[in-house]
């Protein structure tokens, strides 16, 4: 049986009105704000009247380290949130919005795939509610603030070789990493280097998803490090005044956006940071508010575990106060054959013995999961070209672990194909075994906070770092900063900087580059390795196959 592509399916949803998806959640209808007839957001009054309920219980989806063979996150949170409806629980989904600018390159769409999606998934994938569009306009009115403020004698003393605050934009552009500007004479400034990030790198999205409220969100964008001094001492947003003015742009892209699933059930997509220079999970909002409306709400983390969850448990549910129940770890036969060593052209060939070989790499992240104090399950995806001895093999391993792989077929069946899981799921989270703790205490120096996810996580031997990056994290520290959370930039393919140790590498070694500090999202990143903020297009941009047909639908998107 073939299945149509995702977009075809999307189209042929059968969507209801979010007014009536908003109703049966219970949300009063002056409190659903529509964006058309498929999107909602939910007024920040309704978001502060559910503050008195209680909390359903957080799933974290997550995956083996990801292959070009692909593993399914989306995919599979919103199966296994419609396999929990289908069952019977009361379940929501909470998801990142896509970025714009990969949809046109290599990645396609961000909104599931097959059976398992959210729709609507054209908008989602596009413009959505412009969300983007304000965290991009109010993070470069920022930027035009400081050159602003230098064109009109700089009182406040930036060094303009020290400004770190770039420009956004959300569109792939490499041509725009770097430039000197401004350029053409005493009227346009004083030209300096600096370069475009693309929006979902912007420190606003990190923000906006980690922020409780609007004030919350307005405290932080006024502790945003724009820049130093000479004397090195930081300039921040609000020392320019620009933190009101910014809320202001950010007020609606605040509310979470309620949209459906191909089966009609609830899901919130809001916030999209990137998962290396940040944190990679949707908002605190909406998974909040979520946990108030629904008794299961199923989230996503971006990359493989051992960046996405551990920054999901160190930076979103420490800073937030969230203890998730469970969580559930995807894997693909077809990628841990690639992490055993078989070549992406030879994956659709039956090869147990490669998938034993690369199910190492599912092992520990098992491990590594259990470190947190969360109990986790393994769902497989299933693809078509998986044999029934891949399977067993797999199951097999998944036991020696003490853990339990269940075979789910979302993708091609919608909840009919993970009920199973979704069973499975809803006791773990019921039978209350997470004891959920961070990797590290607070008040732990900045590179004693590197060095334990290195050593625990990726399982290195050792962090190394110059001179001028441990003098840097000593000058945070001096600063105030040294109780924040790490955000660690790696490559997501390998549990190490280098991404082509596949499988389960031990005795490498992290090298850690640079420092930066995110003082407004709260907290430091480094980074190790090639970490582009800003991508670039293939040779052949998926943009060129994306075209609207002569009935008006959008054709290409995946
Ligand atoms: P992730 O969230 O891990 O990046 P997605 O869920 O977005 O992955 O899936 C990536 C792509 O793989 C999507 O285009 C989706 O349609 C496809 N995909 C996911 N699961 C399957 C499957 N079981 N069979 C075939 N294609 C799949
Ligand atoms: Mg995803």
């Amino acid at each position: 049986m073939s299945i149509p592509s995702d977009i075809s399916i999307a189209r042929n949803a059968r969507k209801k009105s979010v007014l009536e998806i908003g109703q049966a959640l219970g949300v009063p209808a002056a409190d659903l704000v529509p964006y058309g007839h498929d999107k909602a957001k939910l007024s920040p009054g309704f978001i502060e009247s559910l503050e008195v309920r209680g909390d359903g219980k957080l799933i974290l989806v997550t995956a083996i380290n990801p292959t070009p063979a692909g593993e399914g996150k989306t995919t599979t949170t919103v199966g296994l949130g419609d396999g929990l409806n289908r069952i019977g629980k009361r379940a929501m989904i909470c998801l990142r919005e896509p970025s714009l600018g990969p949809c046109f390159g290599v990645k396609g769409g961000a909104a599931g795939g097959g059976y398992a999606q959210v729709v609507p998934m054209e908008d989602i994938n596009l413009h959505f509610t412009g969300d983007f569009h304000a965290i991009t306009s109010a993070h470069n009115l920022l930027a035009a603030m400081i050159d602003n403020h230098i064109y009109w004698g700089n009182a406040l003393d930036f060094d303009l070789r020290r400004i770190t605050w770039r420009r956004v934009m959300d569109m792939n552009d490499r041509a725009l990493r770097q430039f000197v500007g401004p350029l053409g004479g005493v009227s346009n400034g004083f030209p300096r280097e600096s370069g475009f990030d693309i929006t979902v790198a912007s420190e606003i999205m990190a923000i906006l998803c980690l922020a409780r409220d609007l004030a919350d969100l307005e405290a932080r964008l006024g502790s945003i490090v724009v820049g130093y001094r000479r004397d090195h001492s930081p300039v921040f947003a609000r020392d320019l005044k620009a933190d009101g003015a910014m809320a202001v742009l950010l007020k609606d892209a605040m509310q979470p956006n309620l949209v459906q699933t191909l089966e009609n059930n609830p899901a919130l997509v809001h916030g999209g940071p990137f998962a290396n220079i940040a944190h990679g999970c949707n908002s605190v909002v909406a998974t909040r508010t979520a946990l108030k409306l629904a008794d299961y709400v199923v989230t996503e983390a971006g990359f493989g575990a051992d960046l996405g969850a551990e920054k999901f448990f160190d930076i979103k549910c420490r800073k937030a106060g969230l203890k998730p129940a469970a969580a559930v770890l995807v894997a693909t036969v077809r990628a841990l054959k690639m992490n055993g060593g078989v070549a992406k052209a030879d994956l659709a060939a039956e090869n147990v013995e490669a998938l034993l070989r690369g199910s190492v790499n599912l092992g520990r992240h098992v491990e590594n999961i259990r470190k947190f104090g969360v109990p986790v399950i393994v769902a497989v995806n299933h693809f078509s070209t998986d044999t029934a001895a891949e399977v067993e093999a797999l199951q097999a391993y998944a036991r020696t672990l003490g853990v339990e792989a269940v075979l789910c077929r979302h993708w091609a069946e919608g909840s009919a194909g993970i009920e199973g899981l979704a069973r499975k799921v809803a006791d773990l989270a019921d039978r209350g075994e997470a004891n959920f703790q961070p990797l590290y205490a607070d008040d732990m120096p900045l590179m004693g906070k590197i060095d334990v996810v290195a050593k625990e996580i990726y399982r290195a031997s050792s962090v190394v770092a110059e001179k001028a990056v441990l003098d840097q994290l000593a000058a945070f520290e001096a600063q105030g900063y040294g109780h924040l959370p790490v955000c660690i930039a790696k490559t997501q393919y390998s549990f190490s900087a280098d991404p082509s140790l596949l499988g389960a590498p031990t005795d490498h070694v992290l090298p850690v580059r640079e420092v930066r500090l995110s003082a407004g999202a709260g907290f430091v990143v480094a980074i190790t390795g090639e970490i582009r903020t800003m991508p670039g297009l293939p040779r052949s941009p998926s943009a060129e196959r994306i075209m609207l047909s002569e009935e008006g639908y959008i054709e290409g998107l995946f």
